[in-house]
């Protein structure tokens, strides 16, 4: 038969050879733009600055005046060559810029300077998934090229549909930017949120860029597709651009894969095409299609020389890399003996490995200091949606508290109370102690008396202790601790409880 029968109503899923959803499986390719933080901007002495009065870091050669020439920055070389190091790529023996032409009004010159076939760094890889089983993502290249301006559309939605008119500030154009291509090795969503995290925190390290996908100096444009698992060719492809968020590049991928799935299901076929993540709605929408691609006509830049490699330049800067996230997630359990889930956790965020080893300085329990960092702070960001460095806890804090807790001042239970007041107003932990008195209770004959009175309250709970049930002590505890309004020291409460239970 050369045509497939026809469809029944419900499209594919009534077919004999329908792929139930959980058959078919992610590939994944990301895209990533990473604005460097170098002093000037890639091809002039403009300043690269975030939040100044809009055309005002400007000048001749990022606007794209006839006749100005470009000057590679050589430390924006640099810093794309640490990066491209660091993802265990190989430094070309010769790379060159190409023209990228388009025309858009956010880029004065009409072409983008870039790299095509000849990039500053390739093949290499990047590391994901410690947790659950480490999956090596190739990544395909590193290359150099400058950011276009910023538009800003005036009225509607905020987007160019709608909009009443658009301004331009060309701050941003001419911006150091690298693009970091992966092959499609990622296979989940979540593998590639652990794929910006791991890369972030990496950049970070190096110090070459800020990372901040909120402000937009890491963007990222993910390549989706699915196929039945086991099959070797790939789909069709689609292109989601305008992820803003770590957490928005998860959601906007399984959107995107359900989205595939359900138009493979539905007997249709996936287009092609580029599409716009609205992150506000949750869905994607076709920006466009294949057949609308530009083509841009890309030639070498006459006005640059090509890059020559010097390798023994490069081989000091790779041995000078600093410690990388995987490389400290190794010391982390070597030299505090933290468990491998911790160490991984603690490494991949630079904001709170730095975090931890600060506090490390000056207290011992490493697994103590991991599990507030881990589980109470945690919980704290989680809810307050702040990164460790954004909060106002800080290792100063953190030791504070723990101290207090060494020393019996305060119990696990008015710990946990204060370092929540600590993360709402940024006050130490022995300040609010101070402010409202709150000593634990240690004085044993203190809480003799209120044990005595609780067990005098509850001559049931007594005869239910005596009768083998020894969950009441659980509930006396609480009264205990009810009366004395959570100050009683945990421990002591125990204790005397059950001696007196036990003396009854
Ligand atoms: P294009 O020619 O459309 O630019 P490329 O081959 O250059 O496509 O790949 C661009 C990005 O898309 C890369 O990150 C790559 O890993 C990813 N990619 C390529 N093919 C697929 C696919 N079938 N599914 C998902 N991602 C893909
Ligand atoms: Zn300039
Ligand atoms: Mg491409």
């Amino acid at each position: 038969m050369i045509f497939p029968p026809p469809l029944r109503e419900g499209g594919l899923r009534g077919r004999v050879d329908y792929i139930p959803k959980e058959s078919y499986e992610a590939v994944i390719g990301l895209e990533i733009h990473v604005e460097l933080n170098t002093e000037s901007k890639m091809f002039c002495a403009c300043p690269v600055s975030f939040g100044e009065k809009p055309n005002t870091q400007v000048c001749p050669v990022c606007l794209g005046h006839p006749g100005v020439l470009p000057v590679l920055n050589g430390k924006a070389v640099e810093y794309a060559t640490l990066i491209g190091l660091s993802l265990n790529c190989e430094v070309t023996e010769f790379c060159q810029f190409h023209r990228k032409n388009y025309f858009y009004p956010d880029m004065p010159k009409d072409y983008q300077i870039s790299q095509y076939d000849l990039p500053l760094c390739v093949e290499g890889y990047l590391e994901v998934g410690e947790e659950k089983g480490v999956s090596r993502i190739r990544i395909t290249r590193v290359h150099m090229e400058e950011d276009t301006g910023k538009l800003i559309h005036i009225g509607g939605s905020g987007r160019i549909h709608g909009a009443d008119y658009s301004l331009v500030d060309f701050n941003r154009a001419g911006v150091p930017l690298i693009e970091i291509v992966s092959e499609p090795d990622i296979r989940s969503p979540e593998e590639a949120r652990m794929f910006m995290q791991k890369l972030r925190s990496i950049i970070l390290t190096l110090g070459v860029s800020d990372c901040n996908m909120e402000e937009g100096s890491m963007r990222c444009d993910a390549n989706v597709s699915i196929r039945p698992v086991g099959q070797k060719e790939f789909g069709t492809k689609t292109e989601v651009k305008n992820i803003n968020s770590f957490r928005s590049v998860q959601r906007a991928l399984q959107h995107e894969l359900d989205r595939h799935i359900d138009t493979i299901d539905s007997g249709d076929r996936v287009v092609q095409e580029t599409r716009h993540w609205d992150d506000a709605g949750g869905v994607t929408t076709s920006l466009r299609s294949k057949e609308e691609a530009h083509d841009y006509r890309y030639f070498p830049e006459p006005d640059l020389v090509p890059l020559i490699s010097d390798k023994p330049k490069v081989e000091r800067m790779k041995k000078a890399l600093p410690e990388l996230p995987d490389a400290r997630r190794v010391r982390l359990m070597e030299q505090y003996g933290l468990p491998k889930h911790d160490a991984n956790v603690i490494s991949l965020s630079k904001a709170t490995g730095d975090f931890f080893e600060e506090v490390m300085e000056t207290y011992e329990d490493a697994r103590k200091v991991s599990n507030w960092i881990l589980v109470e702070l945690g919980a704290l960001l989680n809810q307050a949606n702040l990164e460790i460095d954004e909060c106002a806890v800080t290792p100063r804090h953190l030791i504070d508290l723990l101290k207090l807790m060494d020393k019996g001042t305060i119990s696990g239970k008015m710990a946990k109370d204060i370092f929540k007041e600590s993360f709402d107003t940024g006050k130490l932990s022995s300040v609010i102690v101070e402010d409202k008195g709150l000593v634990q209770l240690t004085d044993e004959d203190a809480i003799g008396k209120i044990v005595e009175q609780v067990l005098a309250e509850n001559p049931k709970a007594i005869e239910d202790y005596k009768g083998g049930q020894e969950r009441v002590v659980g509930f006396l505890v609480g009264q205990v601790m009810r009366l004395t309004q959570g100050k009683a020291s945990p421990d002591a409460v125990n204790r005397l409880l059950k001696s007196k239970l036990n003396n009854k």
